[in-house]
């Protein structure tokens, strides 16, 4: 969990559904896909995300080859390059002629009201 207060941008609490940390201002749990609020007085227009990135790919293991294991990392760099965030999303093992696909987002969700982040320091 962050240390940003409640209703600041990037404040973040807990999906009540899979416990993922998530952010305060989202309407629907991005991991889970379940609804966490209703904001008062929003419409379905409003919860509507800017998909900012999105990297699709796909590996197919080799017929030739027994078993290939995978690991799925994902990293968050600032301006300076250094990491703030990293984790193992998942792992797993692949037979031989099977295909995984891996697909990764960034979605982008505009602040309602004014209130900015100063220079640029958070993560
Ligand atoms: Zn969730």
């Amino acid at each position: 969990m962050s240390a940003i207060r409640p209703g600041n941008p990037g404040a973040t609490r807990a999906c009540p559904h899979c416990k993922e940390t998530i952010l305060e201002s989202a309407s629907v749990c991005p991991a889970c896909r379940h609804h966490v609020k209703f904001a008062e007085g929003a419409s379905v227009a409003d919860a509507a995300n800017i998909t900012a990135l999105r990297i699709e790919g796909s590996i197919r293991q080799p017929a030739d080859v027994a078993a290939w294991e995978y690991s799925v990392v994902v990293s968050i760099k600032n301006d300076r390059g250094e990491e703030i965030g990293r984790k193992l999303i998942g792992v797993g093992a692949m037979a031989p002629n099977e295909l995984r696909t891996f697909t990764l987002a960034v979605e982008i969700v505009p602040a309602k009201d004014k209130r900015a982040l100063k220079g640029g320091t958070r993560h």
